[in-house]
């Protein structure tokens, strides 16, 4: 069997009545002429041609066919088609982190003259694009608080290009309305970019609730064991092919195809290893409630989170992450994170692991002190991100760490 870049996966026609965990597992496989079960690797960079008429035929696009793998790779091609039909996106692009693709999701539509609307609580280098690059090069950047309705108006009473958002957000997982904010993006003209990391696709579906791009990091919950960094944009195909292609195409944030490999595979166990971890993020986000020493949870799945009912309304189940305050300050925090035995300090998330940090002296450090106070963040907050050990061991490590204090 000869692929080419418009393949379509044998099964198409039945893919998209599929649920969720039969896509993960089947969505978007091309399988070669030898029938192998599990989705192959094209680790290839070149692809040769039969003739010097179809060299010239597919570079010119008269004949469909890979290239280069800069612009198209057969396993990368599996990964974009699995994501593409799990979010119910036209069209998916990978690239090789997730900034890589949501650094083009904002830059590549984007030209000097035209006007950026961001919420405050973003990942900090989707910040620092919005802040600090963005303006160098003539887009005009304006930061409201994602959870203020009026402040979202009146920012979209003015014609915009693109707004960004993310739900649940980094680090204390407010929730952001995306139906609400998607309405008052299109009438002021713009696209909306959904962040999605947090809530995963298995938990929220950012397209379904009106949103124009969805945006990933792959790195997190979709590989999901640690290994590999990778990103996707989703959305409608006209946009992709206008704004997105060539900009990958001549910047060339390309995603290895060993990493895209992974992620497919990565994928299959996704919606199992997301579930399994929320449930143990809930049971451990009430533990957490009942120590003495903790001052605030933060959980979207906890009827007192202070933006639950916007949470329920568009993500389902509270997710695989955790904030909660200490009463005290850094002292106290750090104290906490020293005295963890199973759960390891680190800034990934999104793991099999366990993973706990700090915000404000590690992910959230370049935001200056107003910033983060603008945020509701201070020094007391510790970030959890629930992997897949027994809940008890988990449960049980994280209250002798408490109990330090
Ligand atoms: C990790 C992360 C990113 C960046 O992804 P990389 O793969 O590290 O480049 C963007 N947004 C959110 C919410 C993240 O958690």
């Amino acid at each position: 069997m000869r692929w080419n870049c418009k393949d379509k996966p044998m099964t198409k026609r039945t893919e998209n009545d599929w649920t969720l965990p039969t896509k993960l597992v089947r969505g978007g496989t091309m399988r070669s002429e030898h029938g192998e079960t599990s989705e192959a690797i094209f680790l290839t960079s070149g692809y040769a041609y039969d003739s010097a008429e179809q060299a010239a035929a597919r570079m010119s696009g008269d004949e469909e066919g890979y290239v280069y793998s800069r612009y198209a790779n057969p396993t990368v091609r599996m990964l974009e088609e699995r994501l593409a039909l799990l979010e119910g996106a036209e069209t998916c692009r990978i690239a090789a982190s997730g900034m890589g693709a949501i650094s083009t999701a904002l830059i590549a539509p984007c030209s000097a003259g035209d006007r950026v609307v961001a919420a405050k609580a973003l990942f900090g280098s989707c910040r620092h694009i919005c802040s600090t690059i963005l303006p160098r090069y003539g887009v005009e950047t304006e930061f409201v608080d994602g959870n203020d309705m009026a402040a979202w108006e009146k920012a979209l009473s003015r014609p915009a290009r693109l707004v960004l958002i993310e739900s649940p957000s980094n680090p204390l997982l407010e929730a952001v309305d995306i139906a609400a904010v998607a309405e008052l993006a299109h009438k002021a003209g713009a696209l909306l970019v959904v962040d999605n990391v947090f809530a995963t696709p298995v938990l929220q579906k950012p397209l379904e609730l009106g949103a124009d791009i969805a945006v990933y990091s792959a790195t997190k919950h979709m590989d999901g064991q640690g290994r590999v960094l990778a990103g996707a944009i989703l959305g409608r195909s006209e946009f992709i092919e206008e704004f997105i292609d060539p900009w990958l195409r001549h910047t060339g944030p390309a995603a290895s195809p060993f990493n895209a490999w992974v992620v497919l595979k990565g994928l299959e166990t996704l919606d199992l290893r997301v579930r399994a971890a929320s449930a143990t993020a809930a049971s451990l986000a009430d533990a957490l409630v009942e120590h003495p020493s903790v001052a605030r949870v933060h959980y979207p799945g906890r009827s007192d989170h202070p933006h639950h009912a916007i949470h329920q309304k568009q993500m389902e189940g509270g997710g695989t992450l955790i904030a909660f305050s200490i009463k005290g300050a850094r002292a106290e925090a750090f104290r906490v994170l020293n005295a963890l035995k199973l759960v390891d300090i680190s800034n990934n998330l999104g793991d099999t692991k366990s993973l706990a940090c700090h915000p404000c002296s590690t992910t959230h450090r370049a935001l200056s002190e107003e910033e983060q106070a603008e945020m509701g963040l201070d020094e007391s907050w510790i970030r959890l991100s629930v992997g897949l050990e027994g809940v008890d061991d988990l449960k049980r490590d994280l209250m002798q760490a408490l109990d330090a204090i």
